[in-house]
């Protein structure tokens, strides 16, 4: 039965007390001096009190009851702001929003005090974000395991149009309230060193790792609370300290290690999140904070399985270990390395238990995405894992003689280690082999995984592939961003939908009625007020909400296209000053987007929307019909006031190039109608909401790869399409960098000469034709209506819940453990 009560026993005068408590002693505020800030750090800590307490009867109770848990590896966790939400999963938004009113503090500000910890790029670690709030919500047991970086993902601010990084320091100078320091969980680390032959006391001959330093890993615990129960479990962040003196003496003795890195830098393992998303950079430091983080985990999970009383025989039955990507994958000979070197198992034991606990999650078909180490680097950094990891590649290349004899070809194209002047270890390849499951994030997806990526490895390992179809939390993407959505589906459909979000198909019955049709989107615009006042505030520019709100929000990434949206509004506003017949319902178009410092092309196609934003919102000619909004510093909590004031929601990457694609989800759920392409999970969402109620445009996959075989010619669509070509070419003047031609064509350059290699030519004459159905279909209210409510109705598969209960069913074996 769902409780939708108060999950927590709520003394409010012992929790004023703890307040005040932290206010004068952790923070050394008096009433008098406290600042709204101190009112939050010292809440944060009263609240952080009762989530520790159930987050240690939580790790006692599945200790005791020997229960299998997950154990989720991610160098991301994009969790955002913690302390709204878990008030609203503890059940304790009223009863705390009522405490601090009485020592005269309101909630809602409070809450904007907290900075987002952003310790993830984008997607891949928000959706880690949502999958532990789904596991705690279904109680399945779990833990986090991720990396506590002193700086985030970087502020983002723009000087001139253009990008600049600033440093995230996310836990400010106080630290942040929700995190436990956990000291007796530390760890030690090993780098360098070499490998030695001995032969141990039974006459065996064996192999150790003698390393040439080692760091310290701190465990901090954050809680990921439950909804609507009383289970708490750990997203563990592991932080790098060196013992510096200790290393430098062993140093100085000769016990040399390539001296590329000294001690002191190894304090500097988990200092700052590397920023790129959807690239591999290949640099020694990242494979450090991976390893690290995968030592300390493994560590851990081995820790927590003998703690219980688990013989190591079991661990596979016990524990498993599911891979976000291969950033995590040196785990693997991590384990391999403890079972065959400490534990002393044989090779085929170790393998066994080994292969039968790792998962791995691909992410991308993306060729620059997929990681590769150099062979050089692991063996200085890591020896005794690479002479693991030759083993695992000497035995796989026996099975692939086995299966396709005397086929070089096949072996060169399946080997863990990819041959050439400069050696490389393929880490999903490696994944795929050492793993039982491996899925892709959406069907399309994963069968291009199968198709494209690894058709040989399907045939080998058959049924080993599989697909999850990614979602995100409702508790957090409808419930706590939207509470005026909330009311009116809790009013329909009753106030379970949260934790059961099949319940809001019961909105369907009501798409017609035209009470409720007014009622919804009145909704939508006190949402997009929300939004247009926080603009108005933050950035000056006045906004009207009868406009249609077209919203854009992802990482900057020539494959999500935000230049073909760009091409779009060039094109409007070609139309606008130059076709007299030309109308248009006045538009809005929002962007959200940070750039990878080092990616050239997309902080110039930041630079170039900022400018014609510029020139587009000051110009009297376009008499207020079209507004550009970059929204600087993109992140979860502006995340939560754009999603629920989107009328129309982008989603327009080249059909095989998003795997999954998550914002495409939230939007929906709030009711915005997508223009998308056939790629990622925009597929299964048109096949949940019918094609009516979406807009789909441009190539399939198919269509994309002909397209490539052919020889592709963007030439070809600029000399046929006039309004492309105007479009493009206002990118050669100064029409928005006035004094300055040529500032902007960057971006022309690299569609026309520079090949196109997303096919935004290709796609844009469909692009804009969709856009003017868009504008027609808004004009009237009633059908727009219609189908925004079913769109929210129609969307409870992609609720995170359905995606964690998939891997518990189909892959994990797991069971919920109630506390
Ligand atoms: C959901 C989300 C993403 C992922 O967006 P996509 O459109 O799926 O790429 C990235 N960043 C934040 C802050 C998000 O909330």
């Amino acid at each position: 039965m769902p409780k939708n009560g108060q999950t927590q026993q709520f003394n409010k005068a012992a929790f004023k007390a703890a307040v005040e408590k932290h206010l004068t002693t952790t923070y050394a505020a008096t009433d008098d001096t406290a600042t709204t800030r101190s009112w939050y750090l010292a809440m944060g800590k009263a609240l952080a009190e009762i989530s520790t307490g159930n987050l240690l009867a939580t790790e006692k109770n599945l200790a005791e009851q020997k229960a299998r848990s997950v154990n989720y590896l991610s160098l991301e966790f994009l969790i955002g702001r913690l302390t709204g939400n878990n008030l609203i999963s503890m059940g304790l938004y009223e009863n705390v929003a009522e405490a601090m009113e009485e020592m005269g503090q309101n909630l809602t500000d409070l809450l904007e005090e907290e900075r987002d910890p952003a310790l993830g790029n984008g997607g891949l670690g928000r959706l880690a974000a949502c999958f532990m709030d789904s596991l705690a919500a279904q109680e399945y047991p779990a833990v986090g395991y991720g990396l506590h970086y002193e700086y985030g993902l970087f502020r983002q601010s723009f000087v001139d149009g253009r990008q600049v990084e600033a440093p995230d320091a996310w836990r400010g100078i106080e630290g942040y309230p929700w995190e436990v320091l956990r000291p007796e969980l530390a760890q030690e680390v090993s780098l360098y060193g070499h490998v030695e032959a001995y032969t141990d006391e039974n006459g065996v001959e064996c192999r150790r790792w003698v390393p040439g330093m080692t760091v310290e890993g701190v465990a901090w615990d954050l809680p990921i609370v439950g909804y609507d129960n009383k289970s708490v479990y750990p997203l563990r962040l592991w932080e790098c300290r060196s013992n510096a003196p200790f290393n430098l003496a062993r140093f100085n003795d000769g016990d040399y290690v390539g001296a590329q890195y000294s001690a002191l830098e190894a304090g500097n393992v988990t200092k700052v999140l590397y920023p790129n998303d959807n690239h591999d950079q290949g640099k020694a430091l990242r494979l450090m904070q991976q390893y690290f983080h995968c030592a300390c985990s493994v560590a851990d999970i081995l820790r927590r399985h003998e703690a219980a009383g688990n013989t190591i025989e079991s661990l596979a039955e016990l524990e498993t270990i599911q891979l976000n990507d291969t950033h995590p994958t040196i785990a693997i000979p991590e384990l391999m390395r403890i079972l065959l070197d400490e534990y002393k198992l044989g090779w085929d034991k170790a393998w066994e238990i080994s292969s039968k606990t790792f998962a791995y999650t691909n992410h991308t078909l993306l060729p620059e995405a997929l990681e590769t180490w150099s062979e050089a680097l692991i063996q200085q950094m890591l020896p005794r894992h690479m002479e693991i990891i030759f083993e695992i590649n000497h035995r796989f290349m026996k099975l692939v003689e086995q299966t396709w004899p005397g086929n070089n070809e096949v072996k060169r194209k399946l080997s863990i280690i990819q041959e050439g002047p400069h050696r490389m270890v393929r880490m999903a390849n490696l994944c795929v082999v050492s793993t039982y499951a491996v899925n892709g994030v959406a069907a399309l997806h994963s069968e291009l995984v199968k198709r494209d990526l690894f058709p040989e490895f399907n045939e080998l390992f058959p049924g080993r592939l599989t697909n999850v179809t990614n979602g995100v939390t409702p508790r957090r993407w409808i419930k706590y961003c939207n509470p005026g959505l909330s009311a009116l589906i809790s009013e329909k459909v009753g106030n379970d939908w949260p934790a059961n979000l099949e319940k809001i198909a019961g909105l369907e019955k009501f798409a017609d009625d035209a009470a409720f049709q007014k009622r919804y989107m009145a909704v939508k615009k006190e949402n997009k007020q929300r939004l247009a006042d926080w603009v108005e505030e933050n950035m000056g520019i006045e906004l009207d909400t009868d406009a249609i709100f077209d919203i854009q929000i992802k990482r900057l990434h020539e494959y999500k296209r935000q230049h073909l949206n760009l091409l779009h509004i060039l094109a409007l506003y070609h139309r606008l000053l130059n076709d007299p017949t030309f109308d248009m319902h006045p538009r809005v178009f929002f962007f959200g987007a940070k750039a990878a410092p080092g990616y050239a092309l997309a902080k110039d196609i930041i630079f170039a929307i900022n400018k014609v934003a510029e020139k587009v919102n000051n110009d009297p000619r376009l008499g207020g019909k079209l507004k550009v909004v970059f929204i600087p510093d993109y992140r979860v909590s502006l995340a939560e006031i754009l999603f629920p004031a989107a009328d129309v929601s982008e989603q327009i990457s080249t059909a095989g190039k998003e795997a999954s694609g998550t914002g495409n989800m939230k939007f929906a759920m709030n009711g915005a109608l997508t223009i998308g392409t056939m790629d990622g999970a925009n597929v299964e969402m048109r096949e949940e909401v019918g094609d009516e109620n979406i807009f789909i445009f441009g190539l399939l996959v198919d269509e994309v790869q002909k397209l490539k075989e052919e020889g592709y010619d963007p030439y070809r669509y600029y000399h046929a399409d006039s309004l492309l070509r105007a479009a493009l070419d206002l990118l050669e003047t100064d029409e928005f960098t006035p004094g300055n031609p040529g500032q902007l064509a960057a971006i022309r350059h690299n569609l026309l000469d520079g090949g196109d290699p997303y096919l935004v030519l290709a796609d844009f004459a469909d692009y804009v034709k969709t856009h003017e159905k868009i504008d027609a279909e808004y004009r009237d209210q009633k059908t727009w209506a219609r189908k925004a409510i079913l769109n929210t109705a129609l969307m409870s598969k992609f609720s995170s819940d359905r995606s964690i209960r998939d891997y518990a069913n189909n892959i994990w074996k797991l069971e919920p453990v109630s506390l």
